[in-house]
């Protein structure tokens, strides 16, 4: 079984990434999108709130194959317990690709046997980051073609919840 990982924060789900997992999706048997459990970064919403926010996302009939978990530690530890062989990961600017380089350098070194491979971002997302929507979200802007409608409820929630 061909299976793949895309690891990411998550923080929130935008459109950017759910045109990566509805692209590469097909190509995998199963692709487990893996919410990365990070101490070091402070996050606007729980794990829970962010695997839930990707199952609402998934609901295309492109995406069947593609299940949500979480993981708190090395994802080549997390590929290796399930049995996958592929790291997915975007890309958008030049600022991505020394960040992914180092990345796919160290997992390798870790893990030969797992190959990452990079995705370039769609021409119309390439500008969208989980950091930019919240920007925007705590300004007050819209965020109409950045997340889903679902996405942006919630992060008015957070927000107004926070104040
Ligand atoms: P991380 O904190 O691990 O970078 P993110 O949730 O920000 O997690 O991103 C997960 C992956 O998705 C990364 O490889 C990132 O480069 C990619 N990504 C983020 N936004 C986009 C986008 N708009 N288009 C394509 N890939 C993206």
């Amino acid at each position: 079984m061909r299976k793949a990982i895309y690891p990411g924060s998550f923080d929130p789900i935008t459109i950017g990434h759910i045109d990566i997992i509805e692209r590469l999706a097909p190509h995998f048997d199963e692709l487990i999108v893996l919410v990365s459990v990070s101490s070091a970064k402070s996050e606007m919403f729980t794990v829970e709130e962010r695997k839930s926010l990707i199952q609402q996302s998934l609901k295309s009939n492109k995406v069947a194959n593609v299940k949500v978990e979480s993981h708190q530690g090395l994802t080549i530890d997390f590929c290796r317990k399930v049995g996958a062989k592929v790291i997915i990961r975007g890309l958008r600017a030049v600022i991505d690709f020394e960040y992914e380089t180092s990345m796919a350098n160290i997992n390798r070194k870790l893990a030969p046997d797992i190959e990452t491979m990079l995705a370039f971002a769609s021409p119309e997302y390439y500008f969208i980051s989980s950091r930019g929507v919240k920007e925007v979200a705590i300004n007050g802007g819209p965020l109409v073609g950045l997340v889903p409608t679902f996405v942006a409820e919630a992060l008015q929630k957070k927000i107004q919840a926070k104040r």
